[in-house]
């Protein structure tokens, strides 16, 4: 079913409700908000637009982000949310990649977009928000939800490319709407008084859990900064009841990293869903004294959106159950209609506690990617994703991921996997941050150096790192060189990329 369809159904029942907020106030009800998609899908047939052309959204968040997605669907059109942060060269080659032949953007990327014109041939429309441009889609006479198969394309996901050239994975109506329905199963129920803050970027898993929120008529709220910024998070917890979030996890440390966080008042704060990216046992744990019992985890990937496994509340309360510590550090069990397997290289299951390739099968997974069938013949076999994600489940069918497989440090003929040692150096007291990689070594194959960010205005001593690593894991994995570092190379969805880390590492001392 289209999540269109699923906007209308709400708005005919709970058409008064609060649709869509900027900052701390109300812009629109359900009513208003669901008139608004049809009349943006009427403008976009209008441009000469066919069902299945695909409408790229190189925006902001904003309140127009939902109007132009829905709209999309409403219209039958494919939306490809891509990163506004990215390089207006990396916006040309989604756009050009994909074939969009319209795009919808916010004024500044729109400015910037201008300068790549060229390499865009087939793009045929660029519509601004804020401009008069924008305001004739949305004068357009209302039209009806255009049908879909649940087989026909939703969503173009263009991974985040820590490495290499963006894939687009292509993600279905069913796709979209198993994910929707997964969020009440496994993840959290939703009522209309709820709303979901929209502090991380709706081109990602902040966009795809806005969906739920909207299935079940909550306000979708859009903080004025566009963005991320703790203060405002704060005012905006303070402002809204029953809201939620979904976080990268290094949001999730700066918010409770922030000073003064012990008085704010979380009363409103209903879930923070965070994953992504690894979040580690002491961040964890700390985040669970600073905010209360308010987090889930998710892990997932483009190519199997929210999600492949999952730590819900419950968990996260049952402090007194003996692998409490060992359950909040890993990414959970399977959702409830995934399999997930641990295997080795020809495909074959592992046995508990052995680390190998995870993948997954179910309704969740992409239908492939855009016009790339090698890559889609490498990551699907047999029914099968290989998410190129390492671990291990333990005799209970919780996993542990160990890295991407890409990130494992391999050093005299031994896997070091990075995220062990990680979690040794930030039981540190005054370690904020680190990332492990592997450098190349002449007679090892790669040697382990550690970036260490400290807490602002503290020193850590390398012996101490050191005695963490002597104690607690084996000598071979300790790092040979600690490299203290002010801040880590983070891409927009919060992720550290290890690729710049390596190449950092590649150039020469001093
Ligand atoms: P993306 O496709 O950009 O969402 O990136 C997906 C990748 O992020 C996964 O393949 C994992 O490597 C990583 N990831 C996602 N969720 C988690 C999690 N909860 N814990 C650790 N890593 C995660």
């Amino acid at each position: 079913m289209n999540q269109a369809k699923v906007l209308a159904q709400v708005a005919r029942s709970f058409g008064e409700r609060p649709a869509m907020s900027l900052g701390e106030r109300v812009l629109y009800d359900y009513r208003t908000f669901a008139d608004r998609v049809a009349r943006l899908a009427g403008g976009l047939r209008a441009l000469g637009l066919a069902s299945g052309d695909r409408v790229a959204l190189v925006m902001k968040n904003g309140p127009e982000y939902f109007e132009v997605m829905y709209g999309a669907w409403h219209a039958g059109l494919v939306a490809v949310p891509v990163n506004a942060k990215l390089h207006p060269k990396e916006h040309a080659y989604i756009l050009d990649h994909s074939g969009s032949r319209a795009c919808v953007a916010s004024p500044d990327i729109a400015e910037a977009l201008a300068t790549v014109r060229d390499e865009l041939p087939g793009l045929e429309h660029t519509v601004v928000t804020g401009t008069a441009g924008y305001d004739a889609l949305l004068a357009h006479d209302p039209v009806p939800v255009a049908p879909v198969a649940p087989d026909d394309l939703a969503w173009l996901f263009y991974t985040s490319g820590t490495t290499g050239r963006p894939k687009g994975a292509m993600l279905t109506h069913r796709n979209l709407m198993v994910a929707v329905m997964n969020y009440f199963g496994d993840v959290d129920t939703i009522l209309p008084t709820d709303c979901m803050i929209h502090s991380a970027p709706m081109s990602h898993g902040s966009g795809l859990y806005g969906l739920p929120h909207v299935a079940k008529a909550a306000n979708t709220v859009i903080p004025e900064s566009g963005g991320f910024d703790v203060a405002e998070t704060l005012r905006l917890i303070e402002r809204w009841p029953g809201c939620s979030f979904f976080f990268a996890p290094t949001m999730v440390t700066r918010l409770i990293n922030t000073p003064h966080i012990g008085q704010a008042d979380l009363a409103n704060l209903k879930t923070i869903v965070y994953g992504g990216a690894p979040m580690y046992l002491e961040d964890v744990k700390r985040a669970l004294d600073v905010l209360g019992p308010k987090l889930a985890q998710i892990y997932g990937q483009g190519e199997a959106p929210m999600t492949i496994t999952g730590l819900p509340k419950h968990i996260y309360v049952d402090r007194d159950h003996p692998k409490w510590e060992r359950r909040i550090g890993s990414t959970g069990f399977p959702r409830t209609d995934v399999e997930v397997r641990v295997v080795d290289e020809d495909g074959n299951d592992l046995p508990d506690g052995e680390t190998g390739e995870v993948i997954c099968r179910g309704d969740i997974v992409m239908a492939g990617y855009w016009n790339n069938p090698e890559a889609t013949a490498t990551s699907i076999r047999d029914g099968w994703l290989w998410t190129g994600d390492v671990g291990a489940f333990d005799e209970d069918g919780f996993l542990s991921l160990k890295d991407r497989s890409k990130d494992v440090i391999i050093s005299g003929g031994t896997n070091i996997y990075p995220r062990e040692v990680e979690e040794v150096l930030l039981r540190h007291p005054e370690v904020l941050e680190c990332a492990v990689v592997g450098r190349p070594h002449q007679d090892w194959g790669e040697e382990v150096v550690a970036f260490v960010r400290p807490r602002p205005g503290a020193e850590v001593a390398l012996a101490e790192l050191d005695r963490l690593c002597l104690d607690n894991i084996a000598r071979f994995k300790r790092p040979k060189e600690y490299r203290m570092v002010a801040d880590l190379p983070k891409n927009n969805y919060g992720k550290i990329l290890k690729t710049e880390l390596r190449r950092q590492l590649g150039e020469p001392a001093g």
